[in-house]
């Protein structure tokens, strides 16, 4: 748990964005979680069976010219991917911090690129202070874009009641990866991971289960087949480079799997995010060190 906070405070710290990620250590470790190519990746992931949604990675961005650029970024990406693929959309990286306003043009931008292209769009949740108007923002878009998927959040105690509020939305229900004061920890979060998939998968709501964990897949396909949903009815999400066979194994099941491909060279946060939800993962760190 210290290890976790303390990994979750380094991923906001400027001083060791600095140092960590021009270190080539660093930037071999994250060659395994972020895609030095994201076409490439994507192709590769379409072509094994699997689905694709695609993160330019960046966190909050403080003034309108960076949000510009994200935009651009995300409507670059989109014109470059196969029809059926996602994005993975971050509201701080579009200009949420400065307003949320500015937030909902951006996405509502990069939404009608990907509508043109028959891409569909995911909100990501971030800090818990950025919850309310991400489900503002998401209530809008979907307005216009009925596809609009939004992340919730296990680890926030009303994780359950989003949930059941997002009647026929794309969810993609995930654990938590940031560090929210007064959240679930432990096995409470699991609990209520199974709680809300429970909602979702007897509701009206499209489930996006983006879990590695064997005991969280299980529940969903049992809670799938109790609940007379087939493979269409729903879907589960990975990390790309994360449980590799795994994905391929529910795939060769017929399920559908959607890998989040990270691309872009603004990956330390992610990459700090990663290590504290799997401090195992520090063994590559330790391995890249000690081959220089
Ligand atoms: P954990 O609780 O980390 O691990 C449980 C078990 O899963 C482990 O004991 C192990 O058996 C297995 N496991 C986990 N990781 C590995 C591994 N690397 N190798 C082998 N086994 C493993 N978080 C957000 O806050 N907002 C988001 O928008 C968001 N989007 C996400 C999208 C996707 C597609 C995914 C997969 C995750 C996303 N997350 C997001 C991160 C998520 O919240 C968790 O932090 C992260 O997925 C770790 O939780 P877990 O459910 O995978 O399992």
């Amino acid at each position: 748990m210290l290890l976790r906070q303390t990994l979750i405070a380094v991923s906001r710290s400027r001083r060791a964005e600095a140092l960590l990620s021009n270190s080539s250590m660093t930037t071999s470790v994250a060659r395994r979680f972020v895609a030095s190519d994201v076409i490439a990746a994507t192709s590769e992931l379409t072509r094994r069976g699997l689905l694709v949604t695609v993160d330019h990675l960046g966190e909050e961005v403080d003034d309108r010219v960076k949000a510009d650029g994200e935009v651009m970024a995300y409507v670059d990406v989109i014109g470059r991917l196969a029809p059926g693929a996602d994005v993975s959309v971050k509201l701080t990286a579009l200009g949420l911090r400065l307003s949320e306003q500015l937030a909902l043009d951006n996405a509502a931008t990069i939404c009608e690129a990907a509508a043109a292209r028959d891409v569909t769009v995911t909100l990501d949740a971030e800090e818990h202070d950025t919850i309310d108007a991400l489900m503002s923002v998401h209530a809008t878009l979907r307005k216009e874009h009925p596809l609009v998927g939004v992340a919730v959040q296990a680890y926030l105690k009303d994780a359950a009641e989003r949930c059941a509020a997002l009647t026929g939305a794309r969810v993609r229900l995930c654990k938590g990866a940031y560090d929210a004061p007064g959240a679930y920890s432990g096995k409470d979060v699991d609990r209520s991971f199974v709680k809300c998939l429970r909602v979702l998968m007897s509701g009206s709501a499209y489930p996006m289960v983006a879990s590695h964990d064997p005991r969280m897949i299980e529940i969903a396909s049992t809670l799938a087949v109790l609940h007379g949903r087939d493979a269409d009815g729903f879907e589960y999400q990975m990390l790309y480079g994360v449980r590799t066979d795994e994905q391929a194994r529910l795939a060769g099941l017929g399920a559908k799997v959607r890998v989040y491909v990270p691309y872009g060279d603004d990956w330390y946060a992610y990459l700090m995010r990663r290590l504290a939800e799997r401090p195992a993962n520090l063994r590559f760190v330790a391995r890249a060190l000690v081959s220089g």
